[in-house]
């Protein structure tokens, strides 16, 4: 399923228009065309699927005890995966676009919906090559210094946005910053969001980080410079980001990492796609 999809979509993107609104809309065809071509579209924008981990090999996340949205910083396994976010979307890179394509690379998007305005046609193309788009506010403010509903303007509005351009309502959500209180997470529940998803490692793409220099890597831990099994590992849209790509994937494979798709290691319940209850070892 997944394999087939890039072709597909360069046949159809001659096709592909994006209405003002942000969702794909077929061009009008001479000679009645429009069934066998929107047969086409249906696999192009289906839903990518990537491969779940062996049941047993990782330990999913939990809900919190308190039924608030659990916070996450890394998934527990054995398995040599990392797993690539990608934040904030305010600068476009068609090569980046490809690349996804053309190296099947699983990424998660935390969007901040204010960009949809300029990008978004973009984060449609990363969206069809298997990007969720999940919640990073509206604006990107700092969630403390907002009394609740305007932190809840800021979850709810970004979902309600994403939701309208893309087709599917954000259950996952990174505060910008990192930062949050117990507010953040009463409001997000509110906006449907299951779980809040955060970092243990940052690529400090495009741009210089303390101590580690400029497209430097860092643990959140100071573990050290290499991948370890589970890591989720922060980046952004920045300039410069196809390139800055191919390093990261360098570096992962030179580990024996492989990128994997986070969703696939959050239980239903978090957000994810992995059954709540993980099923038995056969
Ligand atoms: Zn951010």
């Amino acid at each position: 399923m997944r394999g087939k999809t890039p072709v597909i979509a360069m046949v159809a993107a001659g096709a592909l228009g994006v209405a003002a609104g942000g969702w794909p809309v077929l061009r009008a065809q001479a000679g009645g065309t429009e069934a066998p071509l929107r047969g086409e579209l249906s696999a192009v924008l289906a839903d990518t699927t990537w491969p779940a981990p062996k049941p047993g090999s990782w330990t999913p996340p939990q809900p919190s005890p308190d039924g608030l949205p659990p916070v996450v910083r890394n998934i527990q396994t054995q398995d040599r995966v990392v797993f690539l976010t990608i934040d904030d979307g305010y600068t476009y890179d068609a090569e980046f676009v490809n690349l996804v394509r053309k190296e099947r690379v699983p990424i998660l998007t935390f969007l901040t919906s204010t960009y949809i305005k300029g990008n978004g046609q973009y984060f449609w193309a990363l969206r069809n090559a298997g990007s969720k788009m999940e919640n990073h506010t509206v604006s990107h403010p700092n969630m403390v210094t907002l009394p609740p509903e305007g932190q809840k303007r800021q979850i709810c509005g970004a979902s309600d946005e994403i939701a309208k351009q893309y087709g599917y309502r954000p259950q996952i959500f990174r505060p910008p910053f990192g930062s949050f209180n117990d507010t953040t997470r009463q409001v997000a529940r509110d906006c449907g969001i299951k779980s809040f998803l955060m970092w243990n490692t940052e690529f400090y793409n495009g741009t210089s980080g303390p101590g580690v220099g400029f497209n430097g890597f860092a643990r959140g831990d100071g573990s050290g410079k290499n991948f370890q099994p589970g890591d989720i590992v922060l980046m952004h849209y920045r300039k410069g980001l196809a390139e800055q790509f191919k390093t990261i994937l360098g570096w992962i494979r030179q580990q024996g990492f492989r990128p994997a798709a986070v969703e696939n290691y959050l239980p239903r319940a978090l957000g994810g796609n992995a059954p709540d209850k993980p099923g038995k070892p056969a």
